[in-house]
């Protein structure tokens, strides 16, 4: 199984992109975590990265593009993959189809999350990311996803790990650059996601709702899946 998932920054995308990864037992690639662990490591593609990452801006389509292209050839691929976080614009969705054309791999699902703007702006300033796992959901603002507390620390609430706020979260410019990115119908995220819809054939596109809570949005995808 194939599939694309797209959201806006803030609509759960990676949240409900690890259950819906977990159900199928694909390899999970999503660009923004390989481009934090090479940041992580200091390596030489992080430090091109870091600098587009935390203005918001989407690092260039000549590493980016490359670097996703190339993990999908990986062994762990080859029983399937679900991709998120790419592509993030036209040029890296008509480069990314092409490619699994001429590879002769089928694209089986595109999942779109959609959300208003506005409730994905609120949605990311108060989101915490557990060191264990990025997906685990931590929500300061969100009840039935709050952090909990453990030794006067706030501590992930599935298995207790450290919390952090990502830099990018927390920079108002930063995240309204990264939903100008998403929404724009022209050239970026949004025009990505309309090229697929657009595409036919053999892959089935699915709009979702992100408003609901996890549960039923999960819900939502698993039954349109
Ligand atoms: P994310 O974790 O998906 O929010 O990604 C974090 C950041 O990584 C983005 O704001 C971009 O700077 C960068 N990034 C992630 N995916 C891409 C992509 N497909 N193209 C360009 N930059 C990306």
């Amino acid at each position: 199984m194939n599939i694309l998932i797209f959201g806006p920054n803030g609509s759960g995308k990676g949240t409900q992109g690890a259950i819906v990864q977990e159900k199928y037992n694909t390899a999970h690639i999503e660009s923004g975590a390989i481009f934090r662990q090479n940041i992580g490591g200091g390596t030489e593609l992080g430090k091109k990265a870091k600098e587009y990452i935390d203005r918001g801006d989407l690092v260039p389509d000549d590493i980016t593009i490359p670097m996703i292209l190339d993990r999908l050839k990986e062994d762990d691929c080859k029983d399937g993959w679900l991709l998120d976080g790419f592509p993030r614009n036209k040029v890296q969705a008509e480069t990314l189809a092409k490619a699994l054309s001429d590879a002769n791999i089928k694209l089986d699902y595109v999942i779109e999350i959609v959300l208003p703007r506005d409730v994905a702006k609120i949605r990311i300033t108060g989101r915490r990311l557990c060191e264990n796992d990025n997906n685990h959901p931590n929500h300061i603002a969100f009840d039935a996803i709050k952090p909990v507390e453990k030794d006067g620390e706030i501590v992930c609430r599935v298995c207790g790990g450290a919390l952090s706020a990502r830099a990018d979260d927390q920079d108002e410019d930063a995240v309204d650059k990264r939903h100008d990115i998403y929404y724009d119908e022209n050239t970026g995220t949004m025009a990505a996601v309309n090229f697929f819809k657009a595409l036919g054939g053999d892959t089935k596109v699915i709009a979702i709702d992100g408003g609901p809570s996890i549960g039923e949005v999960t819900e939502n995808i698993m039954a349109a899946l």
